[in-house]
């Protein structure tokens, strides 16, 4: 017999022993293969993975229960904790997320995770709020949603597991995770990691939970569960709109294609070290990174070869055309074993013999080209050149194909500013910095590594996870003054 079937007699044994669901006293463990719940028994996890899914979504409603009998004052110390477990583990996690993952940037996952463990708020941002009056006093407060399930995606695996650790677990929630079948292992880890780290603060077992051999029916499963309360989408245009069918109340974070405007009073040595960052971050990977670019006729060589001073290849119209066949499909499809690779890597491909430290390939491009219309995430950047302002605003809306997510501007003119950020109406928009500055990288403010721009919540912090509630008490019974 192995563990596994031994752990499924001990879960038999142990529910038909219960002597009612629901009236077992609340204790778990974690790093024991049966996790005994309030509610249930749950066999066979280990630092939240399970085998089986609804194992894992029960010992997540378990887990939830034990954290709302808990005083708040715990969700600071679990935080505080899971900050402290992943800074430790951070670049063991990045080098997993490559290896794992095949795709992306060592350093910058690192420097990604770390916005995610200190830039995440935690329980601080459900600060109860008040009305008071002749009338007494209303209160308002922020309430779990109980047991999310969260669809994760390959891009930004680690961050991403830090981040809703931190932000739904503030909230007072516990986490399903279904991650993305190419990015098992290190979301796993990431998970396991995390779990840890929340029994060391004292915390349940199983706030976090998956199962071992996650797939898209994982998924399937999680939206239509009927103890998962909330459903949490991050990814591309397929699982947003399963997710937005799924009947269950859904916050979805979708595709970006973020375009650039570049216009003649722009600081352009400035402009092109602040494009270079963005779109070479993590291999352009992130949702956020400027994907195209539009600059006007007059500055667009000196954009360009700013761009290249900084170190940026630059295609000839022979091998761009000859990249386009290799990234992209014959049905016009990206191409995803070239997604989040190195920008040496996807040159080769053409028989170019690049230096390896080559972070970014640029090219000049009409507004039709399959690089501009795509979300390619690959450190390759079309550049179109335009004649007016008011053509590269009507571009960069049209590029942007309604997604809400986020666009850029380098512009010195504020009423040009305001009038692109009037017109493309994203989640997040950039002034003369780099995509991340919006995120708190280089710019101000926190960070979120779940922008739902279908869905209308934007940058999601801890309350976008909780119920707003209130209470009133009247005829001033409550007034001290
Ligand atoms: P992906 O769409 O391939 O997968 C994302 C997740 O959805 C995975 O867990 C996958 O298994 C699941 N999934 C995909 N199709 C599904 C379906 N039909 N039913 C159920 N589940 C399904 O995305 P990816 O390649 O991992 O990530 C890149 C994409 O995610 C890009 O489009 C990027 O812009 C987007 N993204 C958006 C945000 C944001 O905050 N808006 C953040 C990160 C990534």
């Amino acid at each position: 017999m192995d563990e596994r079937q031994i752990a499924e007699i001990v879960r038999r044994v142990v529910t038909e022993m219960r002597p009612g669901a629901g009236s077992a006293p609340a204790s778990a463990s974690s790093g024991g293969h049966v996790a005994t719940c309030a509610g249930g028994a749950v066999a066979g996890g280990r630092d939240g993975v399970f085998e089986d899914v609804e194992d894992a979504i029960r010992a997540a409603v378990a887990a939830q229960k034990q954290l709302a009998a808990e005083p708040f004052e715990l969700r600071y110390k679990i935080v505080q904790a899971i900050r402290d477990a992943a800074t430790k583990e951070n670049e063991r996690l990045s080098r997993l997320a490559v290896e794992d993952t095949n795709m992306g940037r060592v350093d910058d996952k690192m420097t990604k995770n770390d916005l995610a463990i200190t830039k995440s708020p935690g329980p601080e941002d459900l600060k109860a709020e008040c009305d008071t009056g002749d009338k007494g006093i209303t209160i308002h407060e922020y309430a779990p949603f109980g047991v999310i399930g969260t669809i994760t995606p390959s891009t930004n695996p680690i961050a991403t597991v830090i981040n809703h650790s931190i932000v739904m677990v503030s909230a007072g929630n516990s986490v399903v995770f279904a991650p993305h079948p190419g990015a098992v292992k290190c979301t796993l880890e990431a998970m396991r990691v995390m779990n840890r780290a929340i029994v060391g603060a004292g915390g349940p077992a199983n706030l976090l939970t998956s199962i071992n051999e996650p797939s898209l029916r994982t998924a399937k499963t999680i939206m239509g569960h009927e103890n998962i309360n909330l459903l949490v989408a991050t990814g591309g245009p397929s699982v947003v709109k399963a997710s937005m069918n799924s009947g269950k109340r859904a916050i979805c974070a979708g595709p970006g294609n973020p375009p650039v405007i570049v216009d003649e009073t722009a600081d352009l040595k400035k402009a092109a070290n602040q494009v270079f960052a963005g779109a070479t971050f993590d291999n352009n990977m992130p949702c956020i990174c400027e994907k195209e670019v539009f600059v006007l006729r007059e500055v667009a060589e000196g954009f360009i070869q700013a761009l290249q001073d900084k170190g940026a290849y630059l295609l000839t119209d022979s091998e761009a055309e000859a990249l386009v066949k290799v990234i992209f499909t014959e049905d016009d499809h990206v191409n995803r074993d070239y997604v989040g690779k190195d920008a040496n890597v996807i040159l080769r491909s053409i028989g170019l013999n690049p230096p390896d430290d080559l972070r970014l390939v640029i090219c000049r491009t009409n507004f039709s080209h399959p690089l501009v219309q795509h979300e390619q995430l690959m450190p390759v950047l079309p550049i179109v050149t335009v004649n007016s302002f008011e053509e590269a605003m009507d571009m960069a809306v049209r590029a942007e194909h309604g997604f809400r997510h986020t666009a850029i501007i380098h512009s010195y003119r504020v009423d040009r500013i305001t009038a692109f950020a009037k017109a493309i109406q994203v989640s997040l928009f950039v002034a003369n910095g780099a995509c991340g500055c919006v995120l708190g990288n280089g710019g101000e403010g926190n960070t979120a590594l779940t922008i739902a721009g279908p869905t209308g919540e934007g940058v999601c912090t801890p309350r976008t996870f909780s119920k707003r509630k209130r209470m009133a008490v009247v005829d001033g019974a409550l007034r001290f003054v």
